[in-house]
């Protein structure tokens, strides 16, 4: 790759104009849903009985007889083939963080005629070769294969490109043992869990009604763009997502012209052509802008049940991958693409919504739901305390490791914000004074109501890892590139056993009045866990120093925070919880680690690679261009000191940074020998690999200031960031 390729690819750039969406239709509600086979597909299509067992399995989570399978799969076939449909495949996510799939085409043959075939069995199972899937030693190699089973709570939806399209079910997917081998399993198993705990407590609080209680996520998806021509010049982006390299640019984000700011008209049609993709797929998309850096943005669904969400925003992930290719930019999950300005998070918005049509964590109009809501608050506030090691485990990737208490995202120690308001209900309870001092009503559980609370976005803490918004908490903490699978799967367990908890106290004092009792266990749990609720600034040294006082965890990096998967105590929690059975809570750990390490070997090996290819030969080209221009100067008695200086100044930063290459070889290389366990060897990564890659990324971007912009090869800052 030469400078000529960069500088080509910036003129590109300046003759792109925007592109036409793919959808033929503008439609909303005629788009909507419409590659998807849902509930009212089936209800329209199913014969009536069908369709009426259909419905009870998926309520009662059963397996679906043979008979009704053939039945089901018989329509759903006849749906896809009138959209296009060629192919099917069981659409999984195995524990690799992103999703997986293994086309089948419907072709068959019966006695000698094609036919297209989709039977019941091809529906509810499949078996793709699991054997190269990470599987942290729950699956020995006699046994790989591995099953996948459709999930009815997802639709089954169809995938279209220009030449085709692909009917996709969702799966989960287990070893033949019946141990989890992805990430959808333990979230079900999760929601399940808290579904059987929520139930126990609405009861103890004396509703008989509820029955089912189920999370919901909203997931506010963050992004970078880049224009392809550029992106492909960065060998750094391509094999990792982030750049490894890349001096400050003159211009960052300072001057907060991007946030909320006018879309580029580019970038407005690549998001035009997203959300009706989206659309058809039944993604239910709502808000778009400009984020704080430049060229990131964000998109936000309307939230769902939480397991629909999650494969939606596996979806999310993947349109917008793929659409930014057509209109000729790559879309950058990772947390991290740029040094010295914003990553990239994903807000899991998360509450708790009953078939009733409620949200259990809605401060109410009345006393009595007032009363549920403050139980749980406490259910919550509780778990997060008790459980911060294991939801600060649930965001941790080497990706996130840049983000995390980066001052711009939410600091590692795991801490709640409840608001002013709702901080005094709680002091009030604990001090037995009531409620809010702002209105001067007093509260007292289950007779008078809860003062309103403020629900005003500006009023909101930014610092904060895990917000109360008003209805439903929001964990900032989540990384951009992440399946929401995993925390959203930690945060239903910890607070379903919090559940259990409070159900458990509230059954020891029966002989009390409902709300005597309320009030004593409520008290409790907010006296012993207040410690976890913090209002401040989440980013100044002093809440470090006051967290630490408080004792609350603070694990700044990815490896230390992944221990604690193994300890005993979370590896009980998620038994008892029936989430994750000790071999499986131990096989993700193990996959983590190696996932960590393998982040940084790929870092490590493209930095190697384009210190030694790219970023030197140019400098040195530069080196020899001055000193032939020096000798010139010299012949004609013309050459300075201060000229000769400028000549070594360069000759001594490419000495630097040759030097860091063999510090960063070297460390790279006993890291990949390193035969200690998973733990020992992530770091190894961490602690020698890793700074080896900051003093060489330090010498190389000292030499893209120094290089004549000719020879530089690589599209620098202030291209990616500002030509779209
Ligand atoms: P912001 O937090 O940026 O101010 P919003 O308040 O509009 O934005 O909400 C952000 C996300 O929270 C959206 O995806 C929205 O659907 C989701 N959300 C709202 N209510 C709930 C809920 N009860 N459960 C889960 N997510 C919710
Ligand atoms: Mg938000």
């Amino acid at each position: 790759m030469s400078s000529a390729a960069r500088v080509a690819a910036i003129q590109l750039i300046a003759r792109k104009s925007p592109l036409a969406a793919e959808a033929s239709s503008k439609n909303v509600p005629e788009l909507f849903g419409a590659n998807v086979f849902g509930l009212e597909q089936m209800r329209t299509r199913l014969p009536e009985g069908a369709y009426e067992s259909l419905e009870s399995c998926m309520q009662r989570g059963q397996q679906m007889n043979a008979e009704l399978a053939d039945v089901v799969a018989n329509e759903m076939k006849q749906w896809a083939l009138e959209r296009g449909a060629t192919h099917f495949t069981h659409w999984f996510q195995p524990m690799t963080g992103a999703t997986a799939e293994k086309h089948d085409s419907f072709v068959g043959f019966e006695d000698g005629r094609l036919l297209m075939e989709f039977s019941g069995k091809a529906l509810v199972k499949g078996e793709p070769d699991a054997s190269s899937f990470p599987s942290g030693g729950l699956r020995a190699t006699f046994e790989a294969r591995g099953y996948t089973a459709w999930d009815p709570t997802s639709p089954a939806f169809i995938r279209e490109t220009r030449s085709g399209a692909t009917l996709c079910i969702p799966t989960a997917f287990c070893s033949w043992t019946g141990e989890a081998l992805d990430e959808k399993t333990p979230l079900l198993r999760s929601a399940e869990a808290l579904n059987r705990a929520a139930l126990k407590v609405l009861r103890a609080l004396g509703d008989e009604r509820t029955g089912h209680v189920y999370p919901t996520l909203g997931c506010e998806q963050e992004y970078f763009l880049v224009d392809r021509d550029l992106y492909v010049l960065r060998p750094d982006l391509v094999a990792t997502g982030r750049t490894l390299f890349g001096a400050k640019p003159p211009k960052g984000q300072e001057l907060e012209d991007h946030y909320f700011g006018a879309i580029p008209r580019r970038v407005l049609a690549f998001m035009e052509d997203v959300e009706q993709e989206l659309w058809k797929l039944g993604v239910p998309v709502k808000t778009r802008h400009n984020e704080v850096a430049p060229s990131q943005y964000e998109l936000a669904p309307i939230f769902e049940r939480s397991t629909v969400a999650s494969d939606h925003n596996m979806l999310t992930m993947e349109v917008l991958k793929q659409v930014a290719q057509r209109h000729g930019f790559q879309c950058l999950m990772h947390e991290k693409p740029y040094a010295g300005i914003n990553g990239s998070g994903k807000h899991n918005n998360w509450a708790l919504s009953t078939d009733t049509g409620e949200n259990l964590l809605e401060p109410g109009r009345s006393p009595e739901q007032n009363m549920r809501f403050i139980v749980m608050l406490a259910a919550v506030l509780r778990g997060v305390d008790l459980h911060a090691d294991v939801l600060r485990a649930s965001i941790a990737h080497a990706g996130n490791d840049h983000r995390l208490g980066a001052n711009e995202a939410p600091p590692a120690i795991l801490s709640v914000y409840l608001g002013e308001q709702l901080t005094e209900v709680m002091e009030g309870l604990i001090h037995g004074t009531g409620g809010s001092s702002r209105t001067g009503d007093t509260m007292k559980l289950g007779v008078t109501t809860m003062p309103d609370l403020p629900r005003d976005a500006t009023d909101r803490n930014r610092t904060s890892p895990f917000a109360f918004t008003g209805n439903k908490f929001e964990f900032r903490a989540v990384g951009s590139s992440q399946a929401p699978s995993k925390p959203m799967t930690v945060l239903n367990t910890i607070v379903a056993e919090s559940l259990e908890f409070l159900a458990d106290e509230l059954g020891k004092r029966k002989d009390k009045g409902l709300e005597e009792a309320v009030n004593e266990v409520v008290v409790d749990v907010f006296r012993r866990h207040q410690r976890v609720v913090f209002n401040g600034n989440g980013y100044s040294e002093e809440w470090q120093a006051e967290a630490q006082r408080r004792g609350l965890p603070n694990v700044p990096n990815a490896v230390d925070a992944l221990c604690c998967f193994g300890e005993r105590k979370n590896v009980e929690l998620f038994d008892r919880m029936q989430v994750l059975s000790p071999r499986e809570s131990e096989s993700r750990m193990n996959i983590q680690f190696e996932a960590y390490c393998k982040a940084i070997a790929i870092e490590a090996q493209s930095a190697l690679s384009m210190a030694r290819t790219m970023i030197l030969p140019a400098a040195q080209k530069t080196q020899r261009d001055v000193a032939e221009s020096l000798t010139a100067a010299q012949a004609h008695g013309l050459a300075t000191e201060r000229q000769a200086e400028r000549l070594r100044d360069l000759s001594g930063a490419i000495e630097a940074c040759v030097g860091c290459i063999e510090e960063l070889a070297g460390a790279f290389e006993r890291a990949e020998a390193h035969q200690g366990p998973e733990y020992e060897h992530a770091k190894c990564y961490r602690d020698t690999v890793l700074p080896a890659m900051d003093r060489l990324r330090e010498q190389a971007d000292r030499l893209e200031t120094l290089t004549d912009d000719s020879y530089w090869p690589l599209p620098k800052y202030r291209e990616l960031l500002f030509l779209q």
